[in-house]
């Protein structure tokens, strides 16, 4: 095929690392360039990296990733390329809140409390969570003034100085530390969510912007639609590998497209100094010649296999700390619990001193995830708070979550299954200054002709951001070649 290729003047080009940033480079390669031929290398067994769904006794097991947001384009983008969005399904509206644990109970997340902003400020005085002072420190964030600089700052700064010390340890913290498995001292608000700096700025308050908001969101068409469409979030009916098998699937048919897996790359280099083109080596005796690199692999992986390219890229990219993390997913009788668990899950503020992270209630979430009178639970750990905790054995951590169900949740019986997933050092770490960090791998990156980097490690960490960015490495890519 690469012979026959090149002699018909077809480029090719390698993607390196068949996560869903991987695939998602490789299916807009071909399906946008019909001139290219695409080399996939999987050092695993298996496409979709970190997404990977199991079907067992009637539940529908998520060992990652369980869904994907749907205010950003990238999910539904890609789904509208493969023409599977009809297999989408959103969350159910039955159960749409969350709780957070306060004195050792899950209690309502106030209503209308979205992340770090509070949409109906009647809620808050509602609430149980803040005392009498927490709350009014947290409205009067309205009449506070803004910073007066465009400093990056913490989220954890951000949240104590506008809303004060009890919203960010009782509401904040849990709600924005479990997505990004990050410690907030150290977490960059401008490099995760940035629109809270942009609501400020404008507005010069957090609640005076999502007022605003809310009262034009009738005129937003497009975030309505699929707002209402799905809700917030967005999966696929028989689980998020089936998102996977569909670009593996297209990928093949098209013909112009070969998946290595069990192939780890080692290095790239170039391989001729005057027309470009590189280089891919796969092992001391094997190597492949492409026209272009997407190297789509964890960051730290990149660097390594940069190193001897260019060491001062590589030591940039080693500087992206990654936390690791574990899920435990849990087959239940619904009836063995005293919590009708009437809510998508819990999240637990690091104050509450508890062992595990958040449960997820995954099949009060998405339908199809459990058989009736059955619940699904994934109960997360570790993190960059908690890290030592990973180092212990299954078994204790099965113990740990029993525990921690028992005591949150009034589970009185055994499971009737229990996995544990560990992802090692697969969450990238937006620390203050990320941005910054991310520019200087841009421009070392610019000095190297048709090679791109893509991946969770730059400027998003969620499946969406994800695909946006194998889509843009893969447009980059093509328009080098093309001059
Ligand atoms: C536990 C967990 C839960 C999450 N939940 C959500 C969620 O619900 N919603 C959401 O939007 N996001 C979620 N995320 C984030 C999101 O899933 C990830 O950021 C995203 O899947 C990463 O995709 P990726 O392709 O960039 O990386 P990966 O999925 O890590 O893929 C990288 C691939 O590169 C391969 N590789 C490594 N080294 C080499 C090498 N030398 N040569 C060749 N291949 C190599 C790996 O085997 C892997 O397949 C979650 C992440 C985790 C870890």
């Amino acid at each position: 095929m690469s012979a026959a290729a090149a002699s018909q003047g077809h480029r090719r080009v390698a993607v390196v690392g068949a996560g869903i940033t991987g695939l998602a480079a490789a299916l807009r390669l071909i399906q946008q360039h019909k001139d290219l031929h695409v080399d996939m290398f999987e050092a695993s067994s298996r496409a979709g990296g970190a997404i990977q769904t199991e079907h067992r006794d009637g539940f529908l097991i998520e060992h990652g990733p369980d869904a994907f947001i749907t205010n950003k384009p990238g999910g539904l983008q890609l789904c509208s390329d493969l023409g599977i969005t009809d297999q989408l399904i959103g969350t159910d509206k039955q159960h749409r809140r969350s709780l957070v644990v306060h004195r050792g109970r899950p209690v309502p997340v106030p209503e209308g409390f979205m992340l770090m902003a509070p949409a109906k400020p009647t809620a808050i005085l509602k609430t149980p969570i803040l005392s009498f002072t927490g709350k009014l420190r947290l409205l009067s964030e309205i009449v506070r003034s803004k910073k007066s600089n465009d400093d990056d700052e913490s989220l954890a700064s951000f949240v104590r100085r506008r809303f004060g010390t009890e919203t960010f340890e009782r509401l904040v913290q849990p709600l924005v530390g479990g997505i990004y498995t990050s410690d907030p001292e150290r977490l960059s608000l401008k490099a995760t969510l940035p629109r809270f700096l942009e609501m400020e700025r404008q507005h010069g308050s957090v609640i005076r912007a999502v007022l605003a908001e809310k009262r034009s969101e009738g005129n937003d068409s497009q975030l309505s639609e699929s707002g209402a469409r799905y809700g917030l979030f967005a999966t696929h009916a028989t689980g998020l590998s089936s998102v996977v098998a569909s670009i593996v699937s297209a990928l093949k048919s098209s013909g112009r497209s070969r998946l290595h897996l069990n192939t780890a790359v080692d290095a790239v280099k170039p391989s001729h100094e005057r027309t470009g083109g590189w280089h891919v080596k796969i092992s001391d005796q094997n190597q492949m010649s492409f026209q272009g690199v997407i190297l789509s692999t964890p960051s730290w992986v990149s660097a390594g296999i940069l190193q001897t390219l260019d060491p001062i890229l590589a030591t940039e990219l080693s500087t992206i700390e990654c936390a690791s993390t574990a899920i435990v997913t849990t087959g239940h009788r619904l009836k063995d619990f005293t919590h009708a668990m009437d809510a998508f899950g819990l999240v637990v503020p690091a104050v509450e001193d508890r062992r595990v992270l958040a449960i997820s209630f995954s099949s009060r979430k998405f339908t199809g995830r459990a058989p009736t009178g059955h619940v699904l639970l994934r109960t997360f750990l570790g993190g960059a708070t908690q890290p030592g905790l990973l180092d212990l054995s299954d078994q204790d951590i099965f113990e740990i979550v029993a525990a921690e169900q028992q005591q949150l949740l009034g589970r009185s019986q055994k499971a009737l299954f229990a996995t544990i997933t560990r992802y090692q050092r697969a969450m990238p770490q937006y620390h203050v200054g990320h941005l910054e960090l991310v520019n200087r791998i841009d421009e070392r990156l610019s000095r190297q002709r048709s090679l791109e980097l893509a991946g969770n490690a730059y400027r998003g960490v969620g499946i969406p951001d994800c695909i946006s960015s194998g889509y843009t490495a893969a447009d980059r890519l093509s328009a080098e070649l093309s001059n």
